[in-house]
């Protein structure tokens, strides 16, 4: 496995008030490679120290102006600066992410990589929107006028996953600091190495110092002091549930918002009209994308009776075409899963599910590859959907596919979780389309098509699967200060005393 790389000096450094440093503690921990299980560098171990430097350092920039009051149009060519890096330097990024947490290179692209386009965009969209949106004015009955203002707010703890390192940290990133916010970043303890390009991308861009910190670590010793820091003034998280009620049980103490993006059990509704051309590649790529690491993959597969037979044929000739392989080679579409704990995670469900149902395929380690957390792309059949392995996130390249009889019976299996994130209907029934998206019990739904963005979408799920919505005004509406100024009118049919 190729899993070398020339690493800089500032990777693996906490980055704070415009400096890569090491933790106050001088403490460290291990990069693993997850394809090889090698230790590919050691990582500042940050604590209280280092998140109690980081937040001062925020404060000050914050309390200075330099950004925070700076005109939007400045933040905007900042920002798109900062974007243009990103494109620029995308090939060394993505090397970088791959190497922290195995998500495949893919193809040779002939632009920037697509998830570092779309780090780009997250930038430019949101430079742009806190530039152009606006506020709001009323007119009272031509006596009162009030106008709104948006304004940054403070200092945000932005707490982001090791699934999609750059480009889930680019989404809080991104309005966070285009309303003029400072931000403490604490990104996942498994993906501590692409962040620094990021860090030198904003300080190359002009973006003053302390506005945009990182302090590296785990969640106990380094996002729980963020979080309970008296300075900060909300965080924006994307994790598991379990973590969201930590946070919010401490953010309470002081009154915090919080934003909470969570995982889920996406139903994947295949009715018996739907093209299955575009359906059954669309349904592998829904669960086997990222090794299944994402939070809106379609884990749960319902097809209707009169295709189950048909379409499990042709899912099962879909997933050979998903191999488990080194990462790093140009092609390969599987790697492994991100860490030893979630092998043992991922392969205790496999285990559960030979007893609550049957595998078609898949289901163990991929012959030939002995190091490294690969797991095959794997189908379970045969299961009752209250199973534990058809209700809880599995996270990794396994769908369990589940038979059903009609809409009624589609909509009951798929709204019986308690998650909530997204849903995907695969039908050429316009009528149909929409009454399943209207029951659906999920934050985003897509219709005859794979998980595609609109930066204007409001990102997020219902039940466990997450509180709040980030994208466009509310994103906006998260990370400033909404506020008005009112003044009397001179109604229009009274000209004023000379
Ligand atoms: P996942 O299972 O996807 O890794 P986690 O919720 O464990 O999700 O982690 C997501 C992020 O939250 C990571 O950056 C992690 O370090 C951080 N984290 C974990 N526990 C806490 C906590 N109690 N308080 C704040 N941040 C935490």
């Amino acid at each position: 496995m190729s899993g070398s790389l020339e690493l800089s000096s500032s990777i693996g450094k906490h980055y704070i008030d415009g400096e890569f440093v090491s933790s106050r503690s001088g403490r460290t921990f291990a990069a693993i490679n997850p394809a090889t299980e090698a230790v590919t560098t050691q990582v500042a171990r940050g604590d209280a120290d280092d998140i109690a430097a980081a937040v001062a350092a925020a404060k000050e920039a914050f309390t200075g102006g330099e950004w925070s009051r700076a005109n939007p149009s400045f933040r905007r060519k900042v920002l798109f600066k900062a974007a243009d890096l990103i494109e620029a330097r995308s090939a060394e990024m993505i090397r970088l992410q791959t190497l922290e947490m195995g998500g495949p290179l893919g193809p040779e692209f002939s632009g920037p990589h697509p998830i570092m386009a779309r780090s780009a965009w997250n930038l430019r969209f949101f430079a742009e929107e806190q530039e152009q949106a606006g506020d709001h004015a009323f007119n009272r009955d031509d006596t009162l006028l009030t106008y709104t203002m948006s304004d940054a707010a403070g200092v945000f703890g932005l707490i982001t996953p090791w699934n999609g390192p750059i480009m889930l940290s680019t989404w809080k990133m991104a309005p966070c600091l285009a309303y003029g916010n400072s931000a403490v970043h604490k990104p996942s303890e498994l993906s501590s190495l692409s962040i620094a390009v990021l860090c030198e991308i904003f300080a190359e861009a002009g973006m003053p110092k302390g506005v945009y910190n990182t302090v590296l670590g785990y969640g106990k010793e380094a996002g729980i002091p963020l979080v309970e820091h008296e300075d900060v003034i909300g965080v924006s998280f994307t994790g598991s549930p379990a973590t969201a009620k930590d946070i919010a049980g401490r953010a309470s103490q002081s009154l915090k918002r919080t934003s909470f993006e969570l995982g889920g059990k996406s139903a994947n509704i295949i009715f018996a009209d739907a093209d299955l051309k575009k359906a059954v590649p669309a349904a592998a790529m829904g669960i086997f994308m990222n090794s299944g690491q994402v939070c809106v993959a379609g884990s749960r597969i319902l097809v209707q009776k009169a295709i189950y037979d048909d379409f499990l044929e042709q899912f099962q000739k879909a997933a050979s075409a998903w191999q488990p392989g080194d990462p790093m080679t140009r092609g390969t579409r599987l790697g492994p899963l991100v860490s030893k704990a979630q092998y043992e995670r991922v392969t205790g469900y496999l285990d559960l599910a030979r007893t609550e149902g049957r595998i078609l395929f898949g289901g163990k380690r991929p012959d030939g590859l002995e190091k490294g957390y690969f797991v095959e792309p794997t189908a379970i059949v045969d299961v009752e959907p209250t199973a534990r392995v058809c209700q809880e996130e599995i996270f990794g390249p396994v769908a369990t596919i589940i038979p059903f009889e009609d809409v009624e019976h589609a909509l009951a299996i798929a709204n019986d979780s308690t998650y909530g994130l997204a849903g995907y209907i695969w039908t050429e029934s316009q009528s149909t389309a929409h009454y399943v998206s209207h029951r659906l019990q999920t934050g985003m739904i897509w219709i005859n098509s794979g998980f595609d963005r609109d930066l204007r979408q409001p990102f997020g799920g219902m039940k466990m699967s997450g509180l709040g919505r980030e994208g466009g005004g509310l994103s906006r509406e998260f990370f400033t200060e909404t506020r008005f100024a009112s003044f009397p009118l001179i109604s229009r049919g009274s000209a004023p005393a000379r």
